[in-house]
C-alpha cells in the first residue's frame, strides 16, 4: 500500500486529527510521574552501538565524511560520497561551456531516513539502525530524556556522524498547547533550548535542520532565522533543482505496520523521478513503546538494504539539504561573458556552511576559479568550492 503524508490529516489544528486518526498521537509524553528529567546525562548506559564508518550510499566507494577522494586528481576536495559509475570518465573535449550542475553529487536520486521524536523505541532498536551503516537524522526532543539511554544513545549518534537535528523541547504546537505536556514560555524558547541541549549535551558542533512538531508550520518563521533547513510533513519529494521550499521540507511519514516492501515502493518511485525521498520514522518494533506510527524494525533496515541497491545517494537531511542548496545557488548563478569565456557568480542561502562543494559538467574547455584550474575528477565531474568565488570557463 501506498505510505501516506501526515500533511492532510495532522496540521494545525492537529492535535484532536492527530488523536482521531491514529493512536497514539505523535506526541512526546512528559516524563512519567516522579520521574526528573536528565540534564547532566546521568542516564545514559551505553545503549548505542560504538560508530564506525559508513558506507555511503549505493556503490559509493568513500563514506560520507570518510577520506576524500584521494585517487581524483587535485580539485577533489570535497567530503561527499563518490556515486556509482565508471572512473574513468574521460574529460570533456568539446565546446561551449555548457554548465551542468548535477543535482544529487552525482547520484541520481537522494534518500534520508529521518525519525522523530527521539523516542524511547528508537533508543531500544539504536544499535540495529546504526547496523545500518547508513548516516540518518533523528529529530531530538529533549522531554523524552527520562528514558534510560536517552543521552548515551544520542550522544553516540551524534559521533557516529548521524544529524541530530530540532524537534523542539516538548513538542508541543506553535500556539504552545501541548497534548497534556508543558511547554516554555515561548516557541522561540522551544526551539533555542532545544538546540542549546544537543549542542552541549549530546556534543553537536551545529544544529542545521529542524523538523515541525505534529508538521506545524507556525514554527516557519523562526526556522528561517535559525536553521538551512526544515522538513514538514507535506508528502511529496524534492525534485532534482526544483523551487522546494527548504523550510517546508516534505517528508514521506511511514504509517504504522508499514511492510519493507511497501517502502521498498516509496524508495523505487522516488528513485524514477530521480527525487529525493525523505522519509519520517515514528516508533520502531517490536518489544517497544508504540507512541505512533509503529512498525517493524527489520522493514526499515531490509529498505535501507534495498536502497543501497538503487545507486541512490543516501545521507542526512543536512547532508543532502545543503548540497542541493548549493547546487540550486550555482544552478541559478549568473553568467557574465569575459573574454571569450564565462564567468558565474552566485549568492549562498543565508546560514550555508563554509567549505562546500557542488559537482558540475562543462562541455569542454577549463574551469578556473580563484586563479587556479580545476581538475576535472574521473568519476565524471568538477568539483566547485562554494564559498571560493566566482566560476571562470575559458574554451
Ligand atoms: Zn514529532
Amino acid at each position: 500500500m501506498r505510505l501516506r503524508a501526515l500533511g492532510s490529516t495532522c496540521l494545525l489544528p492537529l492535535l484532536a486529527a492527530c488523536s482521531s486518526s491514529s493512536s497514539p498521537t505523535d506526541v512526546s509524553p512528559s516524563s512519567p510521574p516522579g520521574s526528573a528529567t536528565d540534564p547532566g546525562g546521568t542516564s545514559g548506559d551505553g545503549a548505542a552501538g560504538s560508530a564506525g564508518p559508513f558506507d555511503g550510499g549505493g556503490g559509493a566507494t568513500d563514506g560520507p565524511g570518510g577520506p576524500i577522494d584521494t585517487g581524483a586528481p587535485a580539485g577533489g576536495h570535497s567530503d561527499l560520497p563518490v556515486p556509482p559509475g565508471p572512473s574513468n570518465v574521460p574529460k570533456p573535449s568539446g565546446n561551449g561551456p555548457d554548465l551542468k550542475v548535477l543535482p544529487w553529487a552525482g547520484f541520481h536520486a537522494a534518500t534520508t531516513y529521518s525519525f522523530d521524536d527521539a523516542q524511547p523505541s528508537q533508543i531500544d532498536h539504536f544499535a540495529d539502525l546504526q547496523a545500518a551503516m547508513i548516516p540518518m537524522t533523528f529529530y531530538i526532543t529533549v522531554v523524552n530524556d527520562w528514558y534510560a539511554g536517552y543521552v548515551a544513545t544520542w550522544k553516540s549518534a551524534q559521533a557516529a556522524g548521524h544529524e541530530l537535528g530540532n524537534h523542539t523541547m516538548n513538542h508541543c504546537n506553535f500556539d504552545l498547547s501541548c497534548n497534556g505536556g508543558k511547554a516554555l514560555a515561548t516557541a522561540e524558547a522551544e526551539i533555542d533550548q532545544c538546540t542549546d541541549y544537543i549542542k552541549t549535551t549530546l556534543g553537536a558542533p551545529d544544529v542545521v535542520t529542524m523538523a515541525y512538531p505534529f508538521g506545524d508550520l507556525g514554527y516557519e518563521p523562526d526556522a528561517r532565522s535559525r536553521f538551512l533547513l526544515a522538513r514538514g510533513t507535506s508528502a511529496g519529494y524534492v525534485l532534482p533543482l526544483d523551487t522546494s521550499d527548504p523550510f517546508n521540507l516534505p517528508g514521506v511519514v511511514v504509517a504504522a505496520n508499514e511492510s519493507a516492501a511497501a517502502l521498498e515502493a516509496e524508495i523505487d518511485a522516488a528513485y524514477a523521478k530521480a527525487a529525493w525521498l525523505v522519509f519520517v520514522v515514528h516508533s520502531l518494533l517490536p518489544d517497544s513503546a508504540n507512541w505512533y506510527n509503529g512498525l517493524d524494525t527489520s522493514a526499515v533496515t531490509a529498505s535501507i538494504a534495498h536502497a543501497k541497491t538503487t545507486g541512490a545517494w543516501i545521507d542526512t537531511v543536512a547532508r543532502i539539504g545543503t548540497y542541493w542548496l548549493g547546487a540550486r545557488s550555482v544552478a541559478a548563478a549568473k553568467a557574465t561573458p569575459s573574454g571569450g569565456g564565462t564567468t558565474w557568480t552566485w549568492t549562498l542561502p543565508p546560514r550555508y556552511p563554509a567549505g562546500r562543494y557542488v559537482r558540475v559538467t562543462v562541455g569542454g574547455g577549463t574551469l578556473t576559479q580563484a586563479g587556479r584550474s580545476l581538475a576535472w575528477d574521473p568519476h565524471g565531474y568538477y568539483e566547485v568550492a562554494l564559498d571560493a568565488g566566482p566560476l571562470a570557463w575559458s574554451p
